[in-house]
């Protein structure tokens, strides 16, 4: 029997509509016309262009050179032609440096030949990863190659596999799990090697239990030493910190690291992209894309290529099925980037598309209710640092520890004045760090 778990300290609990998307397949995305493949789809600097307009590139190949430590490399998703280059908005607001590429009519099977990972060391391995160019998947896009590089002298005690999707509609990995075990489990066995774990627990909410019992018998049947632990639905169960807690009891201190208690944690897609990296030597040149919300006539689950158009999703999905959409999200609606632009690519990090339809709400003052207090998961004050980020006192923000927000929204969603908090702090720690 799996015993469900969690963080103690704050949270909140949103509808997660699920139920939208969690019975749809994996169905693949006919081949757009034209793909728009962005240099910057990671934390860390862009990767440097390495093909021109005109230029023939096939699948795979590599067209974007990681251009610092941090950084990854970006291949083409298809065979085709670079018809241009450009820069273009993100759905995250940032601008970039992009290429167009029109996909040959036919493409080749490639990506078909098993490698023997099992007979690469760790620092083989890890550099496939860092050749393939994966990044971590559950949106925070950290080159993995960097994030799996563990410090001279430093010993991982658990290797934590976040399988939570605690953000509402998203259930791409949900699917994952239940259409790819085998190849997702194989995934996890290749970083243990990597990383040389004392445990290995792969954290899973209690609204995808059909999933965590089907991971868990694939893993005896292996004999892979992989434990499953379901954990209780609270939001954001799938936070870093929240997620080590709740499967470890250990707490990653202010200003720390999760390596810094032996912790190192990987999304579930992830781990598959490491599987498909490792074992077929296919780099990271599409993923699973839920295209969800009450504004969507047929929410899916989508395998799209990297650089398809958000517009080209949302016709697959059957288009909008009212006319009261109000805002556009990539991501999950708690710490997504709303976005207006349907030409806005997929990128590696791109978990969602959303076409919501909010409830009108008013934002009133603060009535010192504190429930923001009490359901924030770090412990923090978020009305008083609102309130000095308001009057512009922004050191007495930071020093209420304003840097150790996650932005994860458990304030704003339960603050009955429906007050812009999250907006707030982001703004404080971007004049913060400008003083
Ligand atoms: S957004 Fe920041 S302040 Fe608000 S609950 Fe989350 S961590 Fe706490
Ligand atoms: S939840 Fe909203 S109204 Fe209540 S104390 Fe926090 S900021 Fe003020």
């Amino acid at each position: 029997m799996l015993r469900i778990s969690t963080f103690r300290r704050g949270g909140v609990h949103p509808h997660d509509r699920k139920e939208l998307s969690k019975n749809s397949p994996i169905e693949v995305l006919p081949m757009p016309s034209s793909l728009v493949v962005p240099m910057s789809q990671h934390l860390g600097a862009p990767a440097r262009l390495v093909k021109a307009k005109g230029d023939v590139v096939q699948r795979g190949e590599m067209i974007g050179q990681a251009s610092s430590f941090v950084s990854a490399d970006v291949h083409s998703p298809v065979s085709g032609t670079i018809t241009e280059v450009t820069r273009i908005r993100l759905a995250n607001g940032a601008s970039c440096e992009a290429v167009v590429i029109r996909p040959d009519e036919i493409q080749g099977e490639m990506f078909t030949v098993r490698h023997d990972w099992k007979s690469e060391d760790p620092k083989a391995l890890l550099d496939t990863i860092r050749r393939m160019g994966i990044v971590g998947m559950g949106g925070a896009t950290f080159p993995a190659h960097v994030k799996f590089a563990i410090p001279e002298g430093r010993k991982v005690e658990a290797l934590v596999v976040n399988g939570v999707e605690c953000e509402p509609y998203l259930t791409s990995d949900y699917r994952s799990m239940m259409e790819r075990a085998d190849e997702t489990l194989e995934g996890i066995m290749i970083l243990s090697r990597i990383l040389s774990p004392a445990r290995i627990v792969i954290g899973i909410e209690a609204n995808k239990m059909d999933a965590a019992r089907l991971l868990d018998d694939r893993a005896r049947e292996h004999g892979y030493p992989i434990e499953v632990q379901p954990l209780k639905m609270k939001y954001p169960q799938g936070d870093e910190k929240q997620l080590i807690k709740a499967t470890t009891g250990r707490e990653v201190p202010s200003g720390k690291l999760p390596i810094d208690v032996g912790a190192v944690v990987c999304n579930i897609g992830t781990a598959y992209a490491i599987y498909e990296a490792c074992v077929f030597h296919k780099p990271l040149i599409e993923r699973v894309v839920t295209v969800s919300g009450e504004g969507i006539a047929h929410p899916r689950n989508i395998l799209a290529p990297i650089g398809a158009k958000a517009g080209d999703l949302i016709a697959f999905a059957g288009g909008y099925s009212r006319d009261d959409v109000d805002r556009l999200v990539s991501g999950g609606p708690m710490m997504g980037f709303s976005f207006a632009d349907e030409d806005a690519p997929v990128t590696k990090g791109t978990s969602g598309i959303l076409a919501l339809v909010d409830e009108p709400v008013e934002t009133g003052v603060c009535v010192s209710c504190g429930k923001c207090v009490s359901h924030c998961p770090m412990g923090l004050m978020p009305n008083r640092m609102f309130r000095n980020i308001k009057y512009g006192n922004y050191q007495a923000a930071l020093d209420m520890g304003l840097l150790d927000c996650k932005e994860c929204g458990c304030c704003a969603f339960i603050c009955p004045a429906h007050l812009p908090l999250v907006q707030g702090f982001k703004l404080g720690k971007k004049m913060g760090r400008r003083k």
